[in-house]
């Protein structure tokens, strides 16, 4: 039998008019659009409190074409179409993907050479001063990989233990990215992913908890997308990729982005797929 545990209860400030405050943790501006853009943008419609926090400005060296600061300024660009409340940059500069961990920009560590336990406490004490309700994080694998996104997950997780506040980990299934990637990859959009690290990317639908429809969202969600220009108008496959999904028709653009997927690490097991993330199965005993 699956009992029920509404989240909206849990928020002190906001029991009394049912609202609650969500904080989505990010590693880098554009990640809350592609990944959770629906979501946030369907609970801010709903009247809750949402906060993006980045852990990374996005900037990795020269080659983006633009600095941290541009970058966030997109980000909040992107927030303000979600209708997020607020925006907030954990300090940290991006890590990269490839082998090599380049030195620290003069101002700031990259992430991936910061403490977890200093990160985590960062992270807490953000979510201890907005009283939330609700942590949205990554999955274990980071998604595709991502050393940063791999950390999100990490941190999300510590954040969660030293606050007590449940956490949602944002990530996708499995099994329709590969067939999407290896599509790509036969068209030349996207090449620099290797099939192996894919097929252990993301997540098997059995681990999945939440399936948001989101689809009602995708003007908003694709606008989000598009807010971040420098990614859009960049150089190189990612942002041809990026080009291609911003000028997919909204019909279109839902059938491939209108879904977005959760998983609740302290739940049961179950086989039904929950809409809303503020409801979520019965945890583990
Ligand atoms: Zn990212």
């Amino acid at each position: 039998m699956i009992t029920w545990i509404h989240l909206r209860s849990v928020s002190y400030l906001g029991a009394w008019v049912g609202m609650a405050t969500i904080l989505a943790f990010h590693a880098h501006p554009d990640d809350e659009a592609l990944l959770t853009g629906g979501t946030l943008a369907r609970l801010a419609a709903e009247g809750h409190r949402v906060i993006v926090a980045v852990a990374c400005d996005g900037v990795m060296g020269e080659a983006t074409g633009a600095d941290g600061q541009a970058r966030l300024d997109e980000l909040r660009a992107a927030a303000a179409v979600l209708g997020v409340g607020r925006v907030v940059h954990l300090g940290y500069a991006d890590s990269g993907h490839g082998p090599i961990l380049f030195p620290d920009p003069p101002d700031r560590p990259r992430f991936a050479r910061v403490p977890d336990d200093e990160a985590a406490e960062r992270l807490a004490e953000l979510l201890r001063e907005e009283h939330a309700d609700l942590l949205l994080s990554y999955d274990a694998q980071g998604g595709y990989g991502h050393r940063d996104h791999v950390k999100v997950h990490r941190i999300g997780a510590l954040a969660a233990e030293l606050t007590g506040i449940r956490v949602l980990e944002a990530t996708l299934p499995r099994d329709p990215i590969v067939r999407l990637l290896t599509i790509m990859r036969k068209l030349r959009i996207l090449v620099r992913y290797d099939p192996q690290v894919i097929r252990t990317a993301y997540s098997s639908r059995a681990e999945i908890t939440h399936r948001v429809d989101v689809r009602r969202f995708s003007a908003r969600k694709r606008a989000a997308l598009a807010a971040h220009r420098s990614q859009v108008y960049g150089k190189g496959r990612a942002a041809l990729a990026f080009r291609l999904l911003i000028r997919l028709p909204l019909p279109v653009f839902g059938l491939l982005l209108g879904r977005e997927w959760f998983i609740d690490p302290a739940a049961s097991p179950t086989t039904t797929l929950y809409d809303d993330v503020l409801r979520t199965p019965a945890t583990q005993t």
